[in-house]
């Protein structure tokens, strides 16, 4: 018998009328004699009602009080399941992640799977059992709940399909499939049959939330194919494989936007070795994530300007580290915190010239300065003013024919 992994998301069981269409749906594989291992999110919005929880008992809340708190709302969604199934007439419990146990490692609040325990599950499954697995958490090697970044149940699922040799893992979510742009954002994005997991992994990066970026990374190094569909609406949804079984002649696949950037801009630094390392070492060090980073030519070989974009969350705390560094000699420092960043991503680009080209001059052609630049093989990123992030991404939709049928 095969074994499948289907994993809900927070907005595949939010409500209690929601719990019930997932459990038919369990259901439904149970009956075509599959294996059925479930993964489970929180109920869309407690995890962010609890992260809320934290920060009002304090400004410092202790990173492993964390995960214990933030880990909760996918105990609650698990048991909902399983009482379901139960009531239905089916086997079936839900499982914490300690009690499999899902081992991490690495710190709280960001850890990674790094071995699953089999037996206890597989004993469950061969005696008929469903097995609802809270998606998110783990345990550390000091028996401390662990949890592995927001989003992070895309990895459980993934991770779990690895470790039990899984036929199939599906990702349930409420839309139809990965689409060219978030579908919630632009009427005319189109589903996207099948999509590579470089590109998946730009687009859910540049952001796509759709997926986790870490559990696109752990599908590619374990080659694990996941299907990406609809809890609500019966129909084919996005294949993620590897990029030699797809055939296609897109340039660009999808479009992805960001939100809540900001862009910091150091005017007169000394071009000399080191600066650059004496501006970011702090900010690493305090786990602030750099983004975008464009550097000047020097005119005069002494003095430069440096740009860098952050999340605008960070900015705050940027500033003083930067105010605050004594090492560091500028002319004038600006932030910027309306800004957005847009990316066209398509594997097709490699072999493809002109690309650049033709987003550039889409943009201009609507009037939108582009502020900063990033490049990779697959994808090309500008940094816009936020209130153009809309008509920008309408005008390179269409420019790349992504509005087109497939
Ligand atoms: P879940 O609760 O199932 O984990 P998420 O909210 O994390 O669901 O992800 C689904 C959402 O991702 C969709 O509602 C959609 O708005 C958003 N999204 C962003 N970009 C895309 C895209 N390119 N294709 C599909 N959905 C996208
Ligand atoms: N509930 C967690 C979060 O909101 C994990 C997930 O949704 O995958 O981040
Ligand atoms: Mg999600």
């Amino acid at each position: 018998m095969k074994i499948v992994v289907l994993k809900f998301g927070g907005t595949s069981v939010g409500t209690i009328k929601k719990i019930k269409k997932v459990a038919d749906i369990i259901a439904d594989y149970k009956k075509k004699k599959y294996k059925v291992i479930v993964v489970s999110s929180a109920m869309s919005g407690v995890t962010n009602e609890l992260i809320k929880k934290s920060f009002e008992i304090s400004d410092n809340f202790s990173y492993s009080e964390y995960d214990v708190l933030v880990s909760s709302g996918e105990q609650v969604a698990c048991s909902l399941i399983a009482g379901r199934l139960i009531h239905k007439g089916y086997k079936s419990r839900s499982w914490l992640s300690w009690q499999v146990p899902i081992l991490t490692v690495g710190v709280h609040k960001n850890s990674r799977i790094n071995q699953i325990n089999r037996s206890k599950i597989l004993k469950y499954l061969n005696n008929g059992g469903i097995p609802i697995i809270t998606g998110f958490q783990g345990i550390n090697n000091e028996n401390r709940i662990t949890t592995i970044g927001r989003g992070g149940s895309d990895a459980s699922a993934i991770l779990i399909a690895k470790f039990f040799k899984a036929e199939r893992c599906i990702i349930y979510t409420d839309v139809e499939g990965v689409f060219t742009t978030d579908p919630n954002k632009l009427k005319k994005a189109k589903k996207i049959k099948e999509i590579s997991y470089e590109e998946m992994l730009e687009m859910a990066s540049l952001g796509a939330k759709v997926m986790q970026p870490v559990s696109i990374q752990d599908a590619r190094l374990n080659r694990i194919n996941i299907e990406v569909r609809s809890s609500f609406i019966k129909k084919s949804g996005t294949l993620i494989t590897k990029r030699s079984n797809i055939i296609n002649n897109r340039i660009v696949t999808g479009i992805s936007c960001t939100q809540n950037d900001s862009k910091v801009s150091l005017i007169g630094v000394k071009d000399k070795p080191g600066v650059a390392a004496a501006i970011f070492k702090p900010l690493s060090k305090n786990l602030i994530n750099v983004d975008m980073v464009v550097q000047n030519i020097s005119a005069n070989g002494k003095e430069t300007d440096l740009t860098f974009t952050i999340k605008t969350e960070d900015l705050n705390k940027t500033k003083k580290i930067i105010q605050q560094n004594k090492n560091l000699n500028y002319r004038n420092l600006i932030f910027e915190k309306n800004v957005s960043k847009i990316s066209v991503i398509g594997v097709g680009m490699i072999t493809t010239p002109g690309v650049t080209f033709r987003m550039f001059q889409t943009l201009a052609n609507k009037g939108i300065n582009i502020k900063v630049i990033s490049t990779s093989e697959i994808k090309i990123s500008v940094l816009i003013d936020k209130k153009n992030t809309q008509k920008a991404l309408i005008a390179l939709h269409k420019e790349f024919k992504l509005d087109q049928k497939k």
